[in-house]
């Protein structure tokens, strides 16, 4: 026969608060209010995709457009990277 006992157990579980820049620390989504959107996006994924499946490693820091603006577009430019920003719009 099994016992049980009751208990009451508390569950920890993560809870979004904000998005810190991780070059200053600076909260990033303080940037995009109302309509307008200021955003940066920095990604390199690499593994293995089959039949609609994928398997994959990502490397994506939170940085603020401050940051991207002043310390990793000029680097950039630096190592000759010369494209200019484009209109878009859906
Ligand atoms: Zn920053």
């Amino acid at each position: 026969m099994d016992h049980y006992e009751e208990v009451t157990e508390t569950i920890i579980h993560k809870k979004f608060i904000k998005t810190t820049c991780d070059i200053c620390g600076k909260d990033i989504q303080e940037e995009n209010m109302g309509s307008h959107f200021n955003e940066v996006t920095i990604c390199h994924e690499y593994g293995q995709r089959w039949q609609g499946c994928q398997t994959a490693s990502k490397f994506e820091p939170d940085v603020c457009v401050k940051c991207f603006t002043e310390k990793i577009l000029p680097y950039l430019k630096s190592l000759g990277i010369n494209i200019e920003y484009v209109d878009s719009s859906y």
